[in-house]
């Protein structure tokens, strides 16, 4: 090929220009001097195939590439896409909440999204339910609840919060409250920070298997019902100061929403809305609300449901996720990362639980996980990894975990690690430091984009490091071999000298 010819070629390679136009004849004659040169030559012709020009040639002589697409205005979407509140920049807006305390926690409000789990141990177990809470607390549990099931519970969770501060600190509990449990809401709420009420079970009543039909009047009187049985605890919260959640579960509606709205989101949502509307008549607005169920499609919808009827009443309530029963294991994981990940994707959300059927401390890192994911908090260092290929040009598998190891301590980072140059550096998705295959038996080592030095593969970690000493970015870990990833209560986990650091739970 002559000289003019070959930077003609490259110029059509680079800009992309279809070989649709009159302009694909030179390349033909390229190939057709390819062909001369390779009758001469025809080792030389297959190095220069190998060489990768031919696969470039294949994607010029391809049709032309489609335009972008026009993206729909938002009110073009269907609503029942969950995409329709989806800033498709990338960043998350949140709903717009209220910010509600609960002790020294503040959930909506646009704090940070707050991980809250659930002790198991009987109540009246009180040095047990310390143990508990301060386990959870430590691994970074920020609102514990327990369950509250009698008048002797409701005594009991005075003590466990008074040996919580006695030995401990005052840590943000929540009291779970059950059938018919309005003397037991109005003991426990002079202990715990906030009470979670069942709708559905806490003006409750046999369901009656003869019944064929609800009347309005039968509707009126249970609603009058449950109003004033609810009042008296929310006139004793909004005294207090303190917080109530409205927590609806799909399994346990009352018979007469049942009747209403069938098994329903909509049942679930109206069934919250009723005690909403009791509360606002008395001035109360301490209010979380959650719709769990154990289907993701169910709890999905009736979220997003209760997202749209509270925002249509201008009610700025925030939000309590979950999936309950999820089960435990992998199966369980998924399917709370789906049904909670996807609605705080949404824009829906303000705190979380995770229910897991294991230790509830495993649910920990769960939640910290799913927010991680979505750039909600950063309670951990940012991993990213590809998944390799027969570019791979080193253990990936065995590097990501010594590059773990060695840097697990820092949070807030994003470290990427990439098998090859090929795709490596414009894949590692601006992380602060990448780790990337060059040439077999050495690695180059980028800050953010830039690529800094080559170094032979076995010294790749320790450079990794010495390139973050250089940067002032560096900090030894802690000297506890405990002390390493887990996510602190405070969500702030990240050293102190680490002048690199993004801002811990700042979104
Ligand atoms: Fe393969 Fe390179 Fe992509 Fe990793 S970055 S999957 S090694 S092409």
């Amino acid at each position: 090929m002559s000289a003019p010819q070959s930077a003609f070629v490259s110029t059509v390679l680079l800009s992309g220009a279809s070989c649709r136009t009159g302009s694909f004849l030179p390349l033909l004659e390229a190939g057709a001097a390819r062909k001369r040169s390779a009758a001469a030559a025809p080792h030389a012709q297959q190095r220069r195939v190998r060489s990768a020009r031919l696969p470039l040639c294949a994607k010029v002589v391809g049709p032309a590439r489609p335009t972008a697409p026009i993206p729909k205005p938002k009110d073009a979407l269907s609503d029942q896409s969950g995409l329709v509140n989806l800033d498709l920049t990338g960043s998350i807006p949140r709903r717009k909440t209220r910010a509600v305390r609960v002790g020294d926690v503040y959930i909506g409000g646009g704090n940070p999204v707050v991980v809250q789990s659930m002790i198991n141990e009987d109540t009246l177990d009180i040095e047990g339910c310390v143990a508990s809470i301060r386990r959870l607390h430590e691994a970074g549990c920020e609102v514990v609840r327990l369950t509250v099931p009698s008048m002797a519970h409701a005594h009991a969770v005075g003590f466990i919060k008074q040996r919580l501060r006695e030995t401990y600190r005052d840590v943000p509990l929540v009291a779970d409250v059950h059938h018919n449990g309005m003397n037991i809401a109005l003991e426990v709420a002079k202990h715990v920070d906030k009470v979670r009420i069942n709708p559905g079970l806490y003006v409750f009543e046999k369901p009656d298997p003869n019944r064929t039909e609800y009347s309005r009047a039968d509707f009126e009187a249970a609603a009058q019902k449950l109003k004033e049985t609810l009042k008296p605890l929310i006139l004793s919260l909004r005294e207090q100061d303190k917080a109530m959640r409205i927590g609806v579960n799909h399994g346990s509606l009352s018979e007469r929403m049942l009747f209403t709205y069938g098994d329903t989101p909509e049942g679930m949502v109206e069934s919250a809305l009723e005690c909403i509307r009791v509360c606002r008549e008395l001035d109360f607005h301490n209010l979380v609300i959650s719709m769990k169920a154990s289907k993701v499609p169910v709890m999905m919808a009736a979220y997003r449901l209760l997202a749209k009827r509270l925002d249509q009443e201008s009610m700025d309530y925030p939000i309590h996720l979950g999936v309950t029963e999820a089960g435990d294991g992998e199966y369980g994981r998924i399917k709370s990362s789906i049904g909670i990940g996807g609605l705080l994707a949404e824009g829906i959300g303000d705190t979380i639980r995770v229910s897991l059927t294991e230790d509830p401390v495993k649910e920990i890192p769960v939640c910290y996980g799913i927010l991680q994911a979505l750039g909600l908090r950063r309670t951990m260092v940012e991993y990213v990894a590809c998944p390799s290929c027969g570019r791979t040009l080193f253990n990936i598998e065995e590097v990501l975990h010594k590059v773990r190891d060695a840097t697990k301590h820092m949070p807030g980072l994003s470290i990427a690690v990439m098998g090859c140059i090929v795709n490596g550096p414009g894949e590692m998705a601006d992380a602060d430091y990448g780790y990337v295959g060059k040439t077999p038996g050495k690695i180059s080592l980028y800050r953010g984009r830039e690529e800094i030095r080559t170094v032979p593969e076995n010294q790749g970690v320790a450079e990794l490091i010495k390139l973050m000493k250089e940067d002032g970015v560096w900090v030894d870990p802690p000297a506890s071999p405990n002390a390493s990833t887990e996510p602190k209560h405070d969500g702030s986990s990240k050293p102190a000298t680490a002048s690199r650091q993004p801002q811990a739970s700042s979104v």
